[in-house]
């Protein structure tokens, strides 16, 4: 995949960018490695400062950063400012918070002394997806940078202006030269770094595949991994929910990111007594959805990513009609219409062979499904290979205490859905990935947790 901004409005090629060289990725890690041996020694408070720069950097620039992340990956401009807003919200979090998550932990034992202390690994890799374009990269940086880790991005190949903001704001906020830096380089590129002694540990958020690939390699070299995979998150509806308000909030689910998101709820389980008024009242608001230029404030929809997303997504769409599936909206578009559109496409009647079934739907494609009762909807909520997060609707105290317990997934939330706070860890299981992001947790998997005994 060439690096290059792609407007997936309109699918003009703005600006291509020219891959580094071997050579040139290794004397960046020489940088980064370089630069360790000092920041790893630079105090607390001013790492805290540092990141609090970044923030307000972030707030004041945002209409600029929000319009790149628009510009290469079609999301709402609205949304895409949110975003960073976000960022800032994260750094601020980790600049308040990362000291005490780092404080020595005295653990009685036999010793005179004896305690935990957490160190900062060194150099870590961050390989990263286009879809969140900056929150991704610094809910790894924030927690990072702040334990005195170093950081080099690999950013998805379609946005290369966001992967070099992102450098730009760290450096503008006073981090030392090489703490942080940017690569724009292809996947293939990437085993180069991994296999480099000098590098420690990587995080990646993407596809099973791109998981699957660096995994291995790490494997290899014995370091340590976090991947944030797929997810084809359930949404459970029983009889008790408020229905109005858990359709509305369906919506906002399935579509937030141009439906785009790792956490969008994919899977629509409802139980059988209310199934007929959630869809009609689903349809309805699919119908009232707008569909269009991602940088009017009234859109809902913009662009999907790549015009490869679009042909893969309505390439499950029409398998699953043919395995038997029935579309209540959507489903068709004009190939030759210019950018990236798909419409809100809600599908029923699934049976076990169709994609819409088994396979993550990353567009604006609701799967629905009819279940007799609970017990149904956790089996059919776990059925998957999957298993990022879940929302389930219930005003049943018994309900929620089985779904908090039985769903397989990294996050269960109740009433709402499901998204991603700086306070609490966020990662899945199964093939979703392992590792956590976020919260204490989040900033202690990459660190060395060191065990001290004194006598
Ligand atoms: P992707 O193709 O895997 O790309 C993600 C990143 O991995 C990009 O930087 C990509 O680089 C790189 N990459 C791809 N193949 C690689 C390989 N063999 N070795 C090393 N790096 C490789 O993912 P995507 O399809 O764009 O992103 C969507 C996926 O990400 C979805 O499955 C979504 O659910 C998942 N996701 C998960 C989370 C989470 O937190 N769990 C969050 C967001 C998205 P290039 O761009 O150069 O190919």
């Amino acid at each position: 995949m060439a690096i290059a901004t792609t407007n997936p409005t309109t699918g003009e090629v703005i600006q291509t960018f020219t891959p580094l060289t071997s050579e040139e990725i290794s004397a960046k890690i020489a940088i980064a490695h370089q630069a360790f041996h000092s920041y790893k020694s630079i105090p607390l408070p001013q790492r805290s400062e540092w990141l609090k720069q970044a923030a307000d950097i972030l707030e004041a620039d945002k209409y600029r950063l929000g319009a790149i992340a628009t510009l290469e990956m079609g999301k709402t401009l609205k949304s895409a400012i949110a975003e960073v807003e976000k960022c800032a919200v994260g750094c601020r979090y980790y600049a308040e918070h990362g000291a005490k998550f780092l404080q020595d932990v005295t653990v009685p034992t036999d010793a005179r002394l004896s305690f935990v202390r957490y160190q900062p690994l060194g150099i870590i890799l961050a390989v990263m997806p286009w879809n969140f374009p900056y929150w991704q990269v610094f809910r790894f940086a924030a927690p990072a940078l702040m334990a005195g880790n170093v950081g080099l991005l690999k950013h998805a190949s379609n946005v290369p202006q966001c992967a070099l903001a992102i450098a730009e704001i760290i450096e503008q906020a006073g981090f030392p030269s090489g703490v942080f830096q940017t690569l724009l380089i292809g996947a293939g590129q990437v085993e180069q770094i991994m296999r480099d002694p000098r590098v420690k540990a990587a995080t990646l958020t993407g596809s099973e595949a791109a998981g699957q690939s660096l995994a291995t390699i790490a494997g290899h070299e014995l370091k340590k991994t976090v991947l944030e995979l797929g997810g084809s998150d359930p949404f459970i509806v029983l009889k008790t929910a408020n229905i109005d308000l858990a359709v509305q909030t369906a919506v906002s689910a399935r579509m937030i990111n141009n439906s785009q998101s790792c956490i969008a709820a994919k899977r629509f389980i409802l139980e059988e007594t209310i199934a007929e008024e959630f869809q009609i009242k689903l349809v309805q608001a699919y119908q009232k959805l707008k569909v269009g230029d991602p940088m009017q404030p009234d859109t809902d929809l913009g662009p999907l990513a790549t015009s490869q997303i679009r042909a893969e997504i309505h390439q499950q769409v029409q398998h699953s009609l043919t395995q038997g599936a029935k579309l209540l909206i959507g489903g068709e578009f004009d190939p030759e219409q210019i950018g990236n559109f798909y419409p809100p496409t809600i599908l029923t009647n699934i049976p076990k062979s169709a994609p819409a079934y088994s396979e993550e739907m990353f567009g604006p494609v609701a799967s629905l499904f009819r279940v007799p009762d609970l017990d149904a909807a956790i089996a059919l909520a776990n059925d998957t290979s999957l298993g990022l997060g879940a929302s389930a609707w219930t005003e049943d105290q018994h309900e929620c205490d089985r779904l908090v317990n039985e769903i397989e997934a990294g996050s269960v939330f109740i009433n709402g859905m499901v998204k991603s706070d700086c306070s609490l860890p966020f990662g899945g299981i199964k093939r979703s990935g392992y590792g956590r992001e976020l919260g204490m947790l989040g900033m202690q998997e990459f660190l060395n947790i060191k065990t001290v005994w004194i006598k």
